[in-house]
C-alpha cells in the first residue's frame, strides 16, 4: 500500500484554532495598560473574539486561497464599454468584510480608538497583510478630510462604519466605503513635489479636472482616493470618487496590475487621470501638509503590520520547535535554540510595545494632549525606520526555525517572507 513503509512522527501540528489576542501576553498587557479602567473589559472580550477569528482555520484558508487566486484587471466590458474594474477572490471580500466589521477602520470615533484598533490591525496583519492595505488607507484618509468639514461629513461616517459594502455604487447609496491614495508618479515616489498630474479649476466650489498619471495606486476598487496634482496655486490635495454624483463613472483608467513582491491577495495599479473629476481637499498650494496627515496614520500602521508578521513568524518558529526533536531534544530545549527564539521574542515583543505605545499617543493627542502630539511626530517616524527594516532579517531568521519546512508554502513562512520588506518602501 502506497505510504505504508514509515509512521509519520516528529511533525509539529498546524498552528490553528487558537486565541491570536489572549495567547499574546505583550499584547494584552498593553492595551490593559493603554486603555482607561472603564473601557478595557468591553475592548478586551472584543479583541478576544478578533484573536479567535484570527486564529481560526477558516480565516488562515481563506488567506491562502485569496493569495493563491491574485485580483484580474478588466478594462472593458464585453459590449466595448470601458469599466475599469478589478475582480477579487472571494476570499478577498471575506477577508476585507471581516476586517471592516472588526473595526479597522473606526478608530476615530470611539474613546481608546486607536488602541483598540491598533491591537486588531496588529492581530489582523498576521492573517492577511493584503487586506491590511485598504484597511489602512481608509482609517488614515480620515484626518485628512477633516481638514475640510464639509467632505468629512459626507464621507468620514462611510469611512468609519463596520460595513463592508462592496461595489462601485454612489457614496450617498452605500453603508460603508473604503478610500485609498494616490501620490506616487513614475518620476518620483518619495518626492511628491516632482508630480505632474495636473488639475483644471471647473468653478469657484472646490472642482477641477484632473489630467496625468500615478504610478502605484493600490487598492483600486476603493470608493475614493486622495490624490495630489498641481494646481494653479501649486501642490494640491484632491478627493476623486470613483462613481460620481450622477452614478455615472469618473475617468479612472487602470493601466494594469503591478507584478508584486508581497502579497498577491492585494491589487495595485498604474492609473491614468484624463479630465477625471475632483474636489479640493485643503488649500490650493497645501497638498503636501494636507495628505501628511493621512501619511502620519499609514506610517504607524507600518510599525503595527510590521509588528504583526513578526509576531506571526515568531508564533510559527516557537511553535514548531516546541514539538520538532533534533539530536535527542526539542529543539526548543536545545541551548543554542532557545537563544535564537529568546532573541526574535524579545524583538516582536518590543516591537508590539512600541506600536501600542503609540497608538496611545494618537489617543491622548486626539484628546488635546500636545506633548503627545510632539511626541508622534519624532518617534512615529523613527519607529517607522526601525521596525520596518528589523521585520526582514527577523522573518527570515524566524523561518529558520522551521529548517526545510519552512521553506515550504504551505508552512506560510514564504509569505511572511515575501512581504516582510514591504513596509520599509512604503
Ligand atoms: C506594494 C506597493 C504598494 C504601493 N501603493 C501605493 C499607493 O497606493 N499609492 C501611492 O501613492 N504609492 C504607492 N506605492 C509607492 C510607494 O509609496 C513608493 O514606492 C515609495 O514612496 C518610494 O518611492 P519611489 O518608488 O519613487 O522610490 P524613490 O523615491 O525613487 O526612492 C528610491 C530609493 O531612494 C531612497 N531615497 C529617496 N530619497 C532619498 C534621499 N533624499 N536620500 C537618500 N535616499 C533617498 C528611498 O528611500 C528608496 O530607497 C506603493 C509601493 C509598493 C511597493
Amino acid at each position: 500500500m502506497a505510504g505504508s513503509t514509515h509512521t509519520v512522527t516528529n511533525q509539529a501540528p498546524p498552528l490553528v484554532g487558537h486565541d491570536v489576542f489572549t495567547g499574546d501576553r505583550v499584547l494584552t498587557a498593553a492595551v490593559e495598560r493603554h486603555l482607561a479602567p472603564e473601557l478595557r473589559e468591553e475592548a478586551l472580550a472584543e479583541l478576544s473574539g478578533l484573536g479567535r477569528s484570527c486564529g481560526s482555520l477558516q480565516s488562515r484558508e481563506w488567506a491562502v486561497q485569496a493569495d493563491a487566486g491574485p485580483p484580474v484587471l478588466r478594462t472593458h466590458d464585453r459590449y466595448g464599454h470601458r469599466v475599469d474594474e478589478v475582480d477579487f477572490h472571494p476570499a478577498w471580500h471575506r477577508l476585507l468584510g471581516k476586517g471592516v466589521a472588526a473595526g479597522l477602520t473606526a478608530a476615530w470615533t470611539r474613546p481608546g480608538g486607536h488602541v483598540r484598533r491598533a491591537a486588531g490591525f496588529l492581530m489582523w496583519n498576521q492573517v492577511d497583510a493584503g487586506t491590511c492595505c485598504p484597511l489602512s488607507m481608509t482609517h488614515a484618509a480620515v484626518p485628512a478630510l477633516r481638514t475640510d468639514p464639509e467632505l468629512a461629513a459626507e464621507w468620514e461616517p462611510r469611512l468609519t462604519s463596520q460595513v463592508y459594502d462592496r461595489g462601485l455604487r454612489p457614496a450617498r447609496l452605500k453603508a460603508g466605503a473604503l478610500f485609498g491614495m494616490a501620490m506616487t508618479e513614475k518620476q518620483g515616489g518619495s518626492d511628491v513635489r516632482a508630480n505632474t498630474t495636473s488639475a483644471r479649476p471647473l468653478a469657484e466650489d472646490g472642482t477641477y479636472t484632473l489630467t496625468g498619471h500615478k504610478w502605484f495606486c493600490s487598492a483600486p476598487m476603493s470608493d475614493g482616493f486622495l490624490v495630489l496634482a498641481r494646481a494653479p496655486g501649486g501642490l494640491t490635495c484632491f478627493l476623486v470618487p470613483r462613481v460620481l454624483a450622477d452614478g455615472t463613472r469618473n475617468v479612472f483608467l487602470l493601466q494594469r496590475l503591478k507584478d508584486k513582491l508581497g502579497n498577491r491577495s492585494n491589487a495595485s495599479a498604474e492609473v491614468e487621470f484624463d479630465g477625471t473629476w475632483a474636489r479640493r481637499v485643503g488649500e490650493e498650494g497645501r497638498g503636501v501638509p494636507t495628505i501628511i496627515d493621512m501619511v502620519a496614520a499609514t506610517r504607524l500602521d507600518c510599525v503595527l503590520g510590521s509588528a504583526g508578521l513578526m509576531r506571526q513568524a515568531v508564533a510559527q518558529a516557537v511553535h514548531h520547535c516546541e514539538y520538532r526533536e533534533a539530536f535527542g531534544a526539542k529543539l526548543a530545549d536545545q541551548p543554542l535554540m532557545r537563544n535564537v527564539l529568546a532573541d526574535l521574542a524579545v524583538e516582536s515583543e518590543a516591537a508590539t510595545t512600541l506600536g501600542l505605545r503609540l497608538a496611545a499617543a494618537q489617543d491622548a493627542a486626539e484628546a488635546g494632549d500636545e506633548r503627545e502630539r510632539a511626541l508622534l511626530r519624532l518617534a512615529v517616524p523613527a519607529a517607522k525606520y526601525w521596525v520596518t527594516k528589523r521585520c526582514a532579517p527577523l522573518v527570515v531568521e524566524a523561518a529558520e526555525c522551521l529548517g526545510g519546512n519552512g521553506y515550504v508554502e504551505e508552512s506560510g513562512m514564504p509569505r511572511l517572507v515575501r512581504e516582510s520588506p514591504l513596509n520599509s518602501v512604503w
